[in-house]
């Protein structure tokens, strides 16, 4: 901090907030569905050569790279954020104002990861700093939902396989540091039936109602505080009227822990659950015969970066300059990839605070969010090198 180049970019990224927090709603009303994040993308990609970054491009995944070398190659930092929501097609992605709050869909998540990646990127760039270590800046795809984190498993597999040293992920708001990353299982179980008349057919086995049977199993598991492992059936669907019996019905199930060892004996009670299910409403009814297919939609690989690596003591000395004292914390974030590699990798909050991510009424509250803006820089400088 008392670098005078990191000094300038510090009061730089304060003076520029003003500008970015405009940018973070223009970026935030280009809708990004999940698998739909590329006219979100092309804004990027024009914003990070407008700030001059070299070799800006896009990779099969749909990530936007750009690159600000430093005095060698190597370290590499790549310095990430998502730009994916989980808000579908057709969602009211209008941003309102009422003082400094913001509101709407992905405002946080991760509306401000991108913009402080931005901020970072110019504010750098008018202090003149000179890192010895690249750093490479990635808006990414597919972090959310049933994305499965596929452009940052790209990013390590196929367009910057071998060439990343450090990960850094930007995504949501405080001033966090997530160094425990939660694995998870998804699946899309299908179950099918024969279907027919409500009254005609009456006595037939029923899709639907062997999926509630299965629901009310999943709902009744057990599991351990500690280490945090959950379930959730997110979704459900099917049938065609009031007046048929179905002849399919679906739901998505997520189930999470940072240990492996919970996850995987949640899963296996999943799957159970499924097929006694099945075999209850198959032997309730005796008419026709449910058959189901459990896919898997989501794998999200366990990780955690270790407490006393050098890139968490960065990341936590750094945040305490800046008044943040908080315990490492855990998610499931673009960081589990790297994590799961061993990669030394960290997720950090975009500063500001708020509510509601992944709900409609999303707020982002900017008063003081230049923090964020500032600790994500002295970060990336303190990592490239
Ligand atoms: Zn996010």
């Amino acid at each position: 901090m008392e670098d005078p180049t990191v000094k300038a970019a510090l009061a730089a990224a304060k003076t520029n907030e003003p500008h970015f927090i405009e940018e973070e709603v223009r970026i935030c009303e280009i809708a990004a569905p999940p698998f739909h994040e590329d006219e979100r993308g092309k804004a990027l990609e024009r914003l990070f050569k407008g700030l001059s970054l070299d070799n800006v491009r896009i990779d099969k995944a749909g990530n936007v790279i750009g690159v600000r070398p430093g005095a060698a190659s190597h370290p590499n930092l790549v310095f990430a954020a998502h730009l994916d929501t989980v808000f579908p097609e057709g969602t009211d992605v209008h941003v309102t104002r009422d003082g400094t709050v913001l509101k709407g869909p992905g405002i946080g998540d991760d509306c401000r990861g991108l913009v402080v990646m931005l901020g970072v990127i110019q504010a750098l760039k008018e202090a003149n700093v000179k890192t010895p270590g690249t750093i490479t800046f990635v808006a990414d795809t597919g972090e959310e939902g049933l994305g499965d984190l596929r452009g940052t498993k790209n990013l390590f597999n196929d367009s910057l396989k071998g060439q990343i040293d450090k990960f850094v992920s930007v995504d949501g708001l405080g001033l966090g540091t997530t160094i425990t990353g939660v694995g998870s299982y998804r699946y899309r179980v299908t179950f099918r039936g024969p279907g027919g008349h409500s009254f005609g057919a009456f006595g037939m086995v029923n899709p639907i109602q062997a999926m509630g049977r299965a629901i009310a199993k999943i709902d009744a598991f057990e599991v351990p505080k500690d280490p945090k492992t959950t379930f959730n059936v997110g979704r459900v669907g099917g049938g065609t009227s009031v007046n048929a019996i179905p002849f399919d019905a679906w739901m998505e199930v997520d189930m999470r822990s940072a240990d492996k060892n919970s996850l995987e004996a949640v899963n296996t009670k999943f799957k159970a659950a499924v097929q006694e299910a099945v075999d209850e409403e198959n032997h309730r009814w005796g008419r026709g015969s449910i058959t189901y297919t459990a896919d898997l939609v989501g794998v999200r690989p366990p990780g955690v970066t270790p407490p006393d690596s050098a890139i968490v003591i960065t990341s936590l000395a750094v945040s305490k300059l800046f008044g943040f004292t908080g315990a490492p914390g855990e998610g499931s974030t673009d960081s589990n990839v790297p994590m799961n590699l061993g990669i030394p990798a960290v997720t950090i909050g975009g500063g500001g605070h708020g509510s509601g991510a992944h709900a409609l009424n999303e707020t982002f509250d900017t008063k003081d969010s230049y923090i964020g803006t500032q600790r994500a820089l002295l970060l990336a400088v303190a990592l490239a090198r």
